[in-house]
């Protein structure tokens, strides 16, 4: 599903220029659960940019579902990203004037399916996160873990072959934390591919595989049972 050979990130601030991903490979298949993990500053978050088509390489090949992503420019990249990812942040980046359903409804809007099909699909996907009770609450009336599950929801609404996580667990307490990483699991177990993102190698010890990075290099790739 994701092929990556030798890709270079280098940031340019003048005369400054900052590597921070540095002739990284790796291959990641449909299905699996993968935890990448590593200190601050070590590239997580670049990694993250380029894996969800946020950002295009300065060298180096990045092949998607059989799409060569390196070198495609924004707009192009845009269609292939809403089509192929569900995004979860640190942050929920829930909209807060709206409610649980109009925030899991809102890609779908952009994608201009109509009205009803896209209610049905976003309390669909409200219900598999465990909230059809919580329909018309906004986030402010709702937990972090709350908020976090509608985010999660609103990543699965499109359909995506890919979830990608960076830090999801990070604004939450453990008991939270917990139910946010079993969602994540169940969604892996019936089929979806989960890239996890995290500085926390606790929560990177529940994926089935752990990529260590260190000064944008691949420090270690293991699969756990
Ligand atoms: P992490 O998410 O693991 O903390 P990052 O990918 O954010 O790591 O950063 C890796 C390196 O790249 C760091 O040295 C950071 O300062 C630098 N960096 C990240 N983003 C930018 C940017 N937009 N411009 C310049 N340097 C950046
Ligand atoms: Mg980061």
């Amino acid at each position: 599903m994701i092929h990556i050979e030798n890709m270079t990130k280098i940031y340019r601030m003048g005369k400054v220029e900052v590597r921070a991903l540095d002739g990284v490979s790796i291959d990641i298949e449909e299905g699996e659960f993968v935890a990448i993990t590593g200190p601050s500053g070590s590239g997580k978050s670049t990694f993250m940019h380029l894996l969800g088509c946020l950002d295009t390489p300065t060298s180096g090949t990045y092949i998607l579902n059989g799409s060569e992503v390196s070198k495609l420019r924004q707009d192009k990249l845009a269609e292939i990203r809403n089509k192929e990812i569900g995004f979860v942040f640190q942050e929920f980046n829930l909209l807060p004037r709206l409610t649980a359903l109009e925030n899991v409804e809102l890609p779908l809007i952009y994608r201009g399916m109509p009205v009803h099909e896209r209610r049905q699909r976003a309390m669909d996907a409200l219900e598999k996160v465990g909230l059809a009770n919580r329909l018309n609450h906004r986030p402010t009336e709702m937990s972090g873990g709350q908020q976090q599950r509608v985010a999660i929801a609103r990543a699965l609404v499109g359909d995506p072959n890919i979830i990608l996580a960076d830090e999801p667990t990070g604004n939450l307490d453990s008991r939270s934390a917990h139910e946010v990483m079993d969602m994540l699991k169940d969604l892996n177990s019936a089929g979806r591919t989960v890239i996890l993102i995290t500085h926390d190698m606790s929560i990177a010890s529940e994926a089935k595989r752990i990529v260590r990075i260190l000064d944008g290099r691949i420090l270690s790739d293991e699969v756990v049972s």
